[in-house]
């Protein structure tokens, strides 16, 4: 495949997901980007939770993402804590009603129905974007933003995961979140 056919399919893609984000009507009274900082927070892990990892994750501004996040605390959708350790850090947690509303919407539907209609294939599909883009971490200077169990910090402790790098042991849920100190194995 050539980059512009995949670079065409993706770009389809994204304007398919967009379509779903404004169409539904769950979703009706947020922007685009609070459902993607809302997402994001859903999947990504306790290093991760911060304002400017959600910035990064985004590639948008940090007043576009600021704005953005203090419409969503407002809209009770995201809860602040602050930092045990650092107490000058701030974490963001999903409220609730933020965890009970992606439950309905996410993945959308037409994607899940998809997938599966392909059977296998899916698998396949997934193991080759995964590739795609630790290709693209390796070569570009881009955020490390990937999932837990494929990091090259990831370890085994006395059975149970643990990250190499901060030297603290994870939760087993942990394995399958986004972390933004991620680097490919
Ligand atoms: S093992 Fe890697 S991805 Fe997992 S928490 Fe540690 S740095 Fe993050």
């Amino acid at each position: 495949m050539t980059a512009t056919t995949f670079f065409d399919l993706l770009e389809r893609l994204t304007s398919l997901m967009r379509i779903w984000n404004r169409q539904h009507p769950l979703l009706a009274e947020l922007q685009p980007i609070q459902v993607s900082a809302l997402i994001y927070l859903s999947r990504c892990n306790r290093y991760s939770n911060t304002p400017l990892a959600v910035t990064e994750y985004l590639g948008l501004t940090k007043g576009t993402v600021s704005q953005s996040l203090k419409a969503l605390e407002a809209k009770g959708l995201i809860e602040k804590s602050q930092d045990q350790r650092d107490r000058r850090s701030v974490h963001l947690e999903l409220t609730a009603l933020a965890r009970e509303l992606l439950a309905s919407v996410a993945p959308p539907q037409f994607l899940s129905a998809a997938l599966e209609q392909m059977g296998e294939r899916a698998q396949d599909l997934e193991a080759l974007f995964g590739d795609l883009l630790r290709q693209i971490q390796r070569s570009e200077d881009v955020p490390g933003f990937g999932l837990c169990r494929t990091c090259r910090f990831h370890q085994q402790r006395d059975g149970a995961p643990f990250c190499g790098l901060t030297q603290e042991p994870l939760r087993q849920p942990d394995v399958e979140l986004i972390c933004r100190e991620y680097q490919v194995a």
